[in-house]
């Protein structure tokens, strides 16, 4: 099958195109166009945008606390569409099965969850396979577990590379995250705080020191997506030098932070509480080995859904509805605390700009990536609005009357007038992210590339247009078209397994019988285990 999208503005930073033209497909991967060929289909895109299919590096769509968070927020539940029925989860309401669809509309077609902990993957990649049309990726989270602390307080660096290459492979990983690195076992030692250079009782450990321990293993394996960091403190008035210690101690070696609008605060006015983002921002502009997500707030009923299970703990009494789950479980454990961003509040007025600040005042759309930490900072489905705001300053001036203007005015946000541009939206949402992630068939337009393609219909109002593409075609085929599901089918999961030492896996057997009383396989992911064909891909890695 031969397809052409005909006469669109394409927009494809990565090969530096933004100009009407035609992208042709076939087997599911754009080709050149053909010299003298007649497509077996064509779809008219004058009038229209042309982008590749977005990804997003920093959702929570899957695993044990997203499941915690079902059972605790009925209320939030979404039901209604009917799933075809080899979902076995898709009749729960705010389903799997709705996550695949609304992340499609909006022609998003690539999602990592990025808090698997390793002993919970199998569950996380089962949902994961039940999530239709889009493909997705995990983030392995290490840095409080037992055996890893071991290994630094005795100082064995080789086994920490080996044990971290057979945490990626066991937990069908695509990269590392650490959240909050050493407070979760500091926490069960009853730590209410901790930060970078604390050090966490019995292992004698600071929190920088497993930072650099996992930055390093993660080079050293050649695994393409630098280590992904939740910082210490977040949340937190002031917390803005904890960012900038943690960026400071890059050191040249790629490290990605996470939501870094969760730690732009600093402590001015009379609140105690204000936007530090122009500070943060100035050092990811001087500091090219790092990138960020943003972590973007918008005003609503969300849930934070957090590993962070320090930080869940002392934010346990601001929850709205004053209900909340904190589960003090192996290595991380986590916490779900319902929260209610209000336009009227202080607090989460300064919190939304500064969100939008970092995005502005960040000069390079391909070190800063669009997120909003779902469901933390807001649903993912907000998306479009958000990209309104990043592309119209006056949109952004119109919300900032509905804020207190004491908050507003800790902010720089009035003052930005940057404006995002369309190539600008492709960078952050398509190029960059593939490039962060190792995922070189996606995020353009190139020969080569999976022909995974949203077609927006060109208007004015931003938000409407990123809310219902015109057209998504997923792997080739047409998922979407006018903003409604057409067809159903079930992508892949991403996962890197680089090399190690055969040795690792006798001690992990041993560790396993000692510890646990099981065998260390009990907690991996085995193919056989999905059910569908090919559902893993593995990237390759530099070493
Ligand atoms: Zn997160």
């Amino acid at each position: 099958m031969l397809t052409r999208i005909a006469n669109g503005r394409v927009v494809d930073p990565a090969h530096g195109r933004d100009a009407v033209g035609d992208i042709w497909f076939s087997d599911g991967l754009i080709i050149s166009p053909p010299a003298a060929a007649v497509a077996d289909e064509t779809f008219d895109a004058a009038g229209r945008i042309v982008m590749a299919g977005a990804i997003d590096i920093h959702s929570h769509i899957a695993g044990y606390n997203v499941n915690v968070t079902r059972l605790l927020l009925p209320e939030l539940h979404r039901g209604g569409a009917a799933a075809p029925a080899r979902t076995p989860l898709s009749t729960a309401g705010w389903s799997t099965f709705s996550t695949g669809c609304r992340y499609a509309v909006m022609g998003f077609t690539t999602v990592v969850e990025p808090a698997v902990s390793p002993h919970h993957a199998l569950h996380a990649h089962l949902e994961l396979a039940d999530i239709p049309i889009i493909d997705k990726a995990t983030l392995a989270i290490l840095g409080n577990d037992d055996f890893l602390l071991g290994l630094m307080r005795a100082g064995e660096s080789t086994a920490i590379r080996d044990y971290v290459a057979w945490t990626l492979s066991a937990s069908r990983a695509l990269g590392v995250k650490v959240i909050n690195a050493g407070a979760a076992t500091a926490f069960k030692f009853n730590a209410r705080k901790f930060s970078l250079d604390d050090v966490v009782p019995f292992y004698g450990v600071s929190s920088r020191q497993i930072v650099k321990t996992l930055q390093r293993a993660v080079c050293d394996l050649g695994v393409p997506h630098p280590l992904h960091v939740h910082c210490n403190n977040l949340g937190i008035a002031g917390n803005v030098d904890t960012a900038l210690a943690t960026i400071a101690a890059a050191e040249g070696l790629p490290l990605h932070l996470a939501h870094v609008q969760f730690y732009s605060y600093g402590t001015e006015g009379s609140h105690g509480f204000s936007s530090a983002a122009a500070r943060l921002a100035e050092a990811v502009n001087a500091t090219p080995c790092v990138t960020v997500d943003v972590g973007q707030v918008m005003f609503g009923q969300t849930v934070t859904n957090s590993a962070d299970v320090m930080r869940q703990f002392n934010a346990r009494r601001q929850a709205r509805p004053r209900k909340s789950v904190i589960i003090d479980g192996d290595a991380n454990g986590g916490g779900i605390v319902p929260y209610d961003y209000r336009a009227d509040n202080f607090h989460n007025a300064v919190q939304w700009a500064v969100g939008l600040e970092l995005f502005l005042l960040i000069n390079d759309p391909s070190r800063v990536f669009f997120t909003t930490d779902h469901p933390n900072g807001a649903p993912f489905w907000t998306y479009p609005d958000i990209l309104a705001l990043l592309m119209s300053r006056e949109l952004r001036a119109e919300w900032m009357t509905r804020l207190p203007a004491a908050a507003v005015e800790l902010t720089t946000l009035p003052a930005i007038r940057r404006e995002y541009s369309l190539r600008d939206i492709a960078m952050m949402t398509r190029a960059a992210p593939a490039r962060l992630l190792g995922l070189s068939d996606r995020g353009h337009l190139g020969p080569g590339a999976v022909a995974d393609v949203a077609v927006y219909a060109e208007q004015a109002d931003r938000a409407k247009m990123f809310a219902a593409a015109a057209l998504v075609f997923k792997n080739g085929e047409l998922v979407v078209r006018d903003g409604e599901v057409l067809h159903y089918r079930f992508g892949r999961a991403f996962a890197v397994s680089p090399g190690h030492d055969r040795a690792i896996d006798r001690r992990m057997t041993d560790y396993y019988q000692r510890r646990y009383g099981v065998a260390a396989d009990v907690f991996a992911v085995p193919d056989a285990a999905i059910g569908r064909p090919d559902p893993i891909e593995r990237v390759p890695c530099a070493s």
